[in-house]
């Protein structure tokens, strides 16, 4: 007799479960990007040594962890897809959970196409290697010039906290606003908020009004940071010493 006190305690336990494992995976995939950096200097270097055909390889391995990477994001929604449409089966059944996974799996895999070759990671990767010979011309098949300008531009925005004036590499906790985007440190942008319920975001000239709810340290904010101390941005750095303005609000 499946009750119903059982029923919700296996409820809560998968539901545990699911957001264990759904937090394991984006771990898992932070570490590929990371890894992706340093893949990235290593062929780099190789490429400066003409070793073409160990810089193929790097390639390869590139196309195989965005190709893993993309398998997780896939698994954590299967996770969550299983775990919300759990239903406890007849009694004397088992549920059989690789069944399900496998299943929701395919589904998800099916509609979802992935091509490892268009990820912007892979074409940063294409591109730093082509640098080493051919810096300031277009790869080949992008000779458009939007296309270089805006890949060659970091994710960042803004690269030092317009409040603390802390350069966002050394941000205690870093966040951003999801409408334009500007990263300030969490504490100060807080304060500034509750002071002013109306605040516009305090980078010279962004007229976005900011929301609490809205500034948050996304998931891949601290990733984007990570890259862009692993490339060294010294230009975004020298350029920020130009770009540097108050941001008064009043
Ligand atoms: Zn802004």
């Amino acid at each position: 007799m499946a009750n119903r006190e059982e029923t919700s305690a296996v409820g809560r336990r998968l539901e545990t479960l699911a957001t264990t494992l759904s937090s394991d995976y984006k771990a898992l995939i932070a570490e590929i990007r990371k890894s992706l950096v340093l893949i990235s200097g290593i062929a780099v270097s190789l490429e400066k040594e003409q070793q073409s055909d160990m810089v193929e390889q790097l390639d390869d391995a590139v196309l195989e962890l965005l190709e893993t990477s993309s398998d997780c994001t896939l698994y954590s929604h299967v996770i969550q897809a299983v775990f919300d449409g759990y239903q406890r089966p007849q009694e004397n059944q088992l549920t059989d959970f690789n069944v399900i996974m496998e299943s929701e799996f395919n589904q998800l895999k099916s509609d979802f196409v992935s091509v490892p070759q268009s990820d912007p990671l892979y074409r940063k990767f294409k591109e730093s290697v082509w640098n080493v010979h051919h810096a300031g011309q277009p790869m080949p098949g992008e000779e458009q010039d939007d296309i270089v300008m805006t890949s060659t531009q970091g994710n960042l925005l803004n690269m030092k906290c317009p409040l603390t004036g802390l350069h966002v590499f050394h941000l205690g906790n870093p966040v951003r606003c999801k409408d334009c985007k500007h990263i300030y440190e969490k504490d100060a942008i807080m304060n500034y908020m509750t002071k002013n319920s109306q605040a516009k975001c305090p980078v010279a000239g962004c007229p976005k009004v900011l929301q609490v709810t809205r500034v948050v340290c996304d998931p891949m904010l601290t990733i984007e940071i990570d890259e862009a101390r692993a490339r060294g941005d010294e230009t975004v750095e020298a350029q920020m010493v130009e770009d540097f303005g108050e941001g008064d609000s009043d």
